[in-house]
């Protein structure tokens, strides 16, 4: 449990630093590195349009897991009373002490130490339970964190490859810039800020496709109307259409919710409001 709470707190920060580190090389590394091309106009030019889309994903990706936080789910437990103490609440909730008596999908996290209605999983990254209220935040921010490390990691290859000559046409350059680095870089023919922007852009690949991974996988989830609590306790979820699964996590304007994000935060704003 020590672990656990342990990871609750060092997974965020992990996130933060990261976010923070490649904010920096983007905005005083990459894109001025962009403005010395000659051949490009001032106005359109890719550095600008460049700055733009890194900074509407990383605005994205931040707001949503600031939403993730914010809009964590609900504890059931509250408005009962079952006696006192969350854990006998959650007992009760999950069935394991009256059985038969429990409620679909409720789950005790003792990390947040409350119970949630739709819990899916406890995200350690934003130190949250994600459930019914922050799932479509949960997707949004896995969606944009996934794409700003695409991003990040295209313009650092961009970076590298105009710093140290060389091309990456050929995809075993990619694979083989590590092992070459790290020896170029002891034999001292290569700067600690260009071996420290080739390790990020291993971290870059490796963060975008773990979150591109899971994101494709609670979507899967969210169409079959299922929780990924549920599939781990293996309980049988009544079979809806897909578009009603989408409608309940991303609203009824589910497709302009995916393809606008802005519209979710402005929704979830009013639905702050109205509360
Ligand atoms: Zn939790």
């Amino acid at each position: 449990m020590l672990v656990l709470r342990l990871l609750n707190v060092v997974a965020p920060a992990y996130f933060l630093c990261i976010s923070l580190v490649t904010f920096v090389l983007q905005i005083f590394l990459f894109i001025p590195s962009m403005f010395r091309d000659p051949s490009t106009t001032p106005l359109f030019s890719p550095a600008l349009l460049h700055g733009a889309l890194f900074l509407f994903l990383s605005a994205n990706a931040l707001g949503n897991y600031i939403l993730v936080i914010q809009s964590s789910p609900e504890e059931l437990g509250k408005g009962l009373n079952l006696g006192e103490g969350a854990e006998m609440v959650a007992d009760w909730l999950d069935g394991s002490r009256s059985p038969g008596s429990a409620l679909p999908s409720t789950h005790y996290c003792r990390l947040c130490a409350r119970v949630t209605q739709r819990h899916d999983h406890h995200c350690f990254f934003t130190g949250n339970c994600i459930g019914s209220r922050n799932m479509r935040n949960f997707i949004m921010f896995c969606l944009y964190t996934s794409l700003a490390c695409l991003d990040s990691l295209v313009a650092g290859m961009a970076y590298i490859s105009a710093s140290l000559s060389m091309s990456f046409a050929n995809p075993l350059a990619f694979l083989t810039l590590l092992p070459h680095s790290i020896s170029q870089f002891f034999s001292g023919a290569l700067l600690s800020s260009e071996m420290f922007v080739i390790l990020m852009l291993y971290l870059w690949l490796g963060i975008g496709l773990a979150c591109a991974g899971f994101c494709c996988h609670q979507l899967l989830l969210i169409l079959r109307g299922q929780t990924r609590y549920q599939v781990r306790k293996g309980m049988v979820v009544r079979a809806r259409p897909w578009r009603e699964n989408l409608r309940e996590v991303f609203g009824k304007r589910w497709l302009l919710g995916l393809l606008i994000p802005m519209l979710n935060v402005g929704s979830d704003c009013r639905r702050q409001k109205v509360k």
